[in-house]
């Protein structure tokens, strides 16, 4: 007979924490509150592939410049004259990388490996080898329609990073009613470490290895962290290369050059997007953006046209940080003069520091900057537990993703600072890769002016939606229907906002069923 012990459950263990376990806390959360059926919970709770390979390419010859103290052992080589110095090109890292025949016909003065240019520095020269780089699709969920998100180029990237901001886009692309399910993906590397033709060559194999996984029904990347039109450029091509339907093909991406069947307004469309929830947040109140101030952590796409948007609406920006530092200017930041700085291709690390509008402050200080909204525009898990103590703004608008910490959450909602979470407020860019995708499939054109009609109309709608669960307001106006989503009592606009995005993806299995 079996003993007693036999039928006792062993403890359960304690799950490890990562970036997944925190991003899906809210999940959890609001499914509980919601009772959110038991398979579809299932369903959503882990992914619906988890993709991992690998990339190589050739690396280009490189000149790695030496320390001080290593070049002094070089003192008396001489001045190597580049005749071809288009051939060279700068990194932000200050290495230089040698494309087609740059040293060709200069007087190249070597020792041991090593060459000083005329700029005086003396620079090792790397033969370029073939490297292996991770890559990433995580396609998290496609009830709705096909896979959707952007792909990523950053040294910090992981399976458990992007399976949190593949769930991100499966609850954002519910919230903004576009027909699409959610994906992300990348490569571990610093762009900015790498040459132009490197990065082409990287990405062309990128998509080689990809182009199996997804497609314009299937599943659609988007420009994210480190990758940019170009890249998206680089993306269709391969992927449509030799294609005898190539043009049938241009929505496999989305974020690309308006040349090329890119959507106007895309580009701005997340920091638009931002924008336009704040409008409304004020307008709510009955109070405008006008004369406000806000802080800004991040002026990559993001920040930079929130920045510039707000600017436009007589917000000032006080502050602003990037990797490389922070900057502040108490009468207001002049965000286009700031954008352009930033913009300067002598501006190798595209940062905000040195800008001569404003003065230099602690990295950690943007913190206790005194300002009515604060945006983060960067990377996520930036505001912990500790830097929501600190903070003194009135209202924090999520530019990035998951920029929050469920631990600041707490603290935020404890000290009464005000919310409007990621996957409403950033919905603006995968908004408008949907217009840009139904132009790419109709063979349209639309203006400007319209996108930007229609991206206000879609995030004001289901940002006032989240405000009514929020709030438990079921009402119905001209503009949106919040009776089918609220819950009969109130919770925090996060949790909102993911009562929002698991109602309408719960809609589609309870109607359509599972197959088996
Ligand atoms: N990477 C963006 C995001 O996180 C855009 C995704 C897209 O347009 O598909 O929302």
């Amino acid at each position: 007979m079996a003993s007693e012990e036999t039928f006792m459950r062993a403890p359960a263990p304690t799950p490890k924490r990562t970036i997944y376990t925190e991003a899906m806390e809210i999940f959890n959360f609001a499914a509980d509150l919601i009772g959110l059926d038991k398979r579809v919970r299932l369903e959503l709770e882990e992914p619906d592939y988890e993709h991992i390979f690998y990339v190589t390419a050739k690396l280009k010859d490189r000149l790695v410049p030496l320390l001080p103290e290593e070049a002094k052992s070089f003192a008396d080589l001489p001045v190597t004259q580049v005749r071809n110095p288009d051939g060279l090109e700068r990194l932000a890292n200050g290495n230089l990388i040698l494309n087609g025949r740059a040293l060709l016909g200069s007087d190249v003065a070597i020792r041991h490996g090593h060459l000083r240019l005329p700029d005086g520095h003396v620079y090792q020269l790397v033969p370029g080898e073939s490297q292996r780089f991770k890559a990433y699709r995580v396609q998290h969920n496609q009830a709705r329609g096909p896979y959707k998100g952007g792909l990523r180029y950053h040294r910090e990237v992981s399976l458990d990073l992007f399976k949190a901001l593949a769930a991100e886009m499966t609850w954002k692309t519910a919230i903004a009613e576009v027909p699409f399910g959610g994906g992300k993906g990348g490569i571990q590397l610093d762009p900015r470490e790498y040459g132009r033709e490197e990065l082409e060559a990287i990405t062309l194999r990128f998509m080689y290895r990809l182009k199996s996984l997804i497609g314009p029904n299937i599943d659609i990347p988007a420009p994210d962290v480190g990758t940019n039109p170009e890249i998206m450029a680089l993306l269709y091509r391969q992927f449509s290369d030799g294609e005898r339907e190539r043009h049938n093909l241009r929505g496999i991406v989305t974020g690309k050059d308006v040349r090329i069947g890119g959507s106007e307004g895309r580009g701005k469309a997340t920091g638009q997007g931002v924008a336009f929830c704040i409008e409304d947040y004020y307008a709510d109140r009955g109070e405008s953006v006008k004369g406000k101030t806000f802080v800004l952590q991040g002026f990559g796409n993001v920040g930079s046209h929130a920045a510039i948007i707000l600017g436009n609406m007589g917000a000032r920006l006080l502050a602003v940080n990037d990797a490389d530092g922070t900057i502040f200017n108490g009468d207001g930041i002049d965000v286009n003069a700031l954008a352009a700085y930033v913009a300067d291709p002598k501006n190798l690390k595209r940062s905000v520091i040195g800008f001569p509008g404003a003065q230099r402050i602690e990295k950690k200080d943007l913190w206790d900057v005194q300002a009515d909204i604060l945006v983060p525009a960067a990377l996520g898990g930036e505001i912990t537990a500790d830097v929501a103590e600190r903070l003194k703004v009135k209202l924090i608008a999520e530019g990035a993703n998951g920029p929050t910490t469920p631990e600041a959450d707490r603290v935020l909602q404890k000290r009464g600072i005000e919310l409007i979470p990621d996957i409403i407020a950033n919905a603006g860019g995968v908004t408008v890769s949907y217009y840009e995708w139904i132009q790419n499939k109709r063979m349209e054109r639309w203006s400007e002016a319209e996108v930007d009609q229609r991206l206000e109309r879609a995030m004001k709608r289901n940002y006032r939606i989240i405000r009514d669960i929020s709030r438990n307001q079921p009402r119905k106006t001209e503009m949106h229907d919040s009776r089918p989503y609220c819950i009969g009592r109130t919770v925090d606009s996060r949790c909102a906002a993911m009562i929002l995005a698991l109602k309408r993806i719960e809609a589609h299995y309870l109607l359509e069923g599972f197959s088996q």
